[in-house]
């Protein structure tokens, strides 16, 4: 695969860390965690405040993962509305989950104005945009339940959502003022950077082979031949979990997010293409999302193919959502082409596990894991520091691996050619 389809448009901050490549081998630390995206460096960052010696162990290098490559869109709530959360979790975790769901964009916002990081960031709002009568109704739903929670939410009519995005074929949609975007990897970058500053230790290179208890005591051994000792481990390796914890890999599907960035817009095109600075993820079964960066680009992404991608041609189908909802962008060279893992879980919700005592994992993020997993690592944290479980929004539950694990990834790949389809004829 040419290097530049996994190399993103966004920067890194202008003086960016380095970190260790070598690691001492034979401490004992009480948190070493497994993967330094924004989950595992969030919770890094949070354990550190909270007294604990941390080691953040990434196999490649920090930014690499999703939290590097996404398209920084900070999007509150999960993929359920609270009366669903309280119908399916009863009122007492649901309302608290409805809370942490509803908070979960602040956890990033927060953080950038608390500790001053430097990532482009602009909270102007989120747009689900609806193309059916069917998904309208569902965002007027959605409007309901938010509103009545007091959150700073609308729903669009069709003359609204036309100007905000200035984009064609849309019936309505929900704005959420309470979201907004960021650049994602200055964001991961600035993450570790104020994880060190909290005394948290971050090493890049440092793949995770293999995991033993010890007289209560987790043994890590990296691919480098250093070990470590930990009285607790976090997997933080979500789509990019391999085979460290048997069964894990086997409890998500992992699909491949493909994203496309324009040249940066002359004044007049921005000027037309979403002028407010919103982001927009729409109702389609394959969904498009799509946001102008801080330097006047257009990015967009959506569902790819699962085989690694070998030309811009595997592209295409974002180009051709890009000049469907913006035909004025014809002629608009495409300067950047690159994709990322998301992991999905068949209940769409995160899954919390601690198969042993003080060997935790997270998996599933459902392409939402920007806001939730800077407020999820926080949880984490405070679960690490204090051993209550009632820190922690989601249930620990047992690994349970999707059955025929192995076909369902063509499944998937069926199931999206045919999702686009009908997407197609809906248009
Ligand atoms: C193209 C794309 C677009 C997206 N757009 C958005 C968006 O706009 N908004 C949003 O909220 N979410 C979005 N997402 C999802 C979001 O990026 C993820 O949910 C989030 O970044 C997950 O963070 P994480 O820390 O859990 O995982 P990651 O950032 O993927 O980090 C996991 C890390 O674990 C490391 N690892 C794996 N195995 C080992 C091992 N054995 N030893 C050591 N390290 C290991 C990996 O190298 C990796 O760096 C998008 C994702 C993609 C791919």
């Amino acid at each position: 695969m040419p290097a530049a389809f996994s190399d993103p448009i966004w920067q890194k901050p202008k003086i960016a860390l380095a970190f260790e490549r070598e690691l001492m081998a034979g401490g004992t630390v009480d948190a070493v965690i497994v993967g330094g995206g924004i989950m595992g460096l969030s919770t890094a960052l949070h354990a550190a405040r909270a007294g604990l010696s941390v080691q953040v162990l990434e196999a490649g290098m920090i930014g690499q993962g999703a939290s590097g490559l996404n398209g920084g869109q900070v999007i509150p709530g999960l993929k359920y509305d609270p009366e669903w959360l309280i119908e399916h979790f009863g009122r007492e975790r649901g309302e608290a989950l409805v809370d942490f769901a509803a908070s979960t964009a602040d956890a990033v916002f927060d953080l950038i104005r608390d500790e001053k990081l430097a990532v482009p960031f602009a909270r102007n709002g989120w747009i689900q945009a609806a193309h059916t009568e069917t998904a309208l109704t569902a965002a007027a739903n959605r409007d309901r339940q938010w509103r009545a929670r007091g959150a700073d939410v609308k729903l669009l009519d069709q003359a609204e959502i036309a100007a905000i995005t200035g984009a064609k074929g849309y019936l309505g949609g929900w704005l959420d003022r309470r979201a907004g975007v960021i650049d994602p990897l200055s964001y991961t970058m600035e993450l570790a950077r104020v994880a060190t500053a909290a005394g948290a230790k971050i090493a890049e290179r440092q793949k995770v082979l293999k995991l033993n208890n010890e007289a209560g005591l987790w043994r890590v051994a990296t691919a480098g031949g250093a070990e470590l000792r930990a009285k607790a481990v976090v997997l933080a390796t979500n789509a990019y979990t391999d085979g460290l914890l048997p069964g894990l890999a086997q409890t998500i599907v992992p699909l491949h997010s493909f994203q496309i960035a324009t040249a940066p817009l002359p004044a007049d095109l921005a000027a037309t293409v979403l002028p407010g600075g919103q982001a927009v993820s729409d109702s389609r079964r394959i969904l498009v999302y799509y946001r102008k960066s801080a330097d006047g680009r257009l990015v967009l992404g959506g569902r790819g193919r699962m085989a690694l991608p070998s030309s811009p041609a595997d592209w295409a189908h974002c180009e051709r959502a890009l000049l469907r909802l913006y035909p004025v962008l014809a002629g608009i060279a495409i300067e950047k082409r690159w994709f990322g893992r998301v992991a999905m879980t068949p209940d769409h919700l995160p899954h919390l596990h601690e198969p042993e005592k003080g060997l935790l994992a997270v998996v599933g993020c459902q392409g939402r894991g920007v806001g939730l997993m800077s407020a999820l690592g926080k949880r984490m944290a405070s679960y690490l520091a204090t051993g209550d479980a009632t820190e922690l929004p989601f249930p620990l539950s047992p690994i349970r691996p999707i059955p025929f694990h192995a076909f369902r990834q063509v499944g998937v790949a069926a199931t999206i050619a045919w999702y686009r389809m009908l997407d197609a004829f809906e248009r």
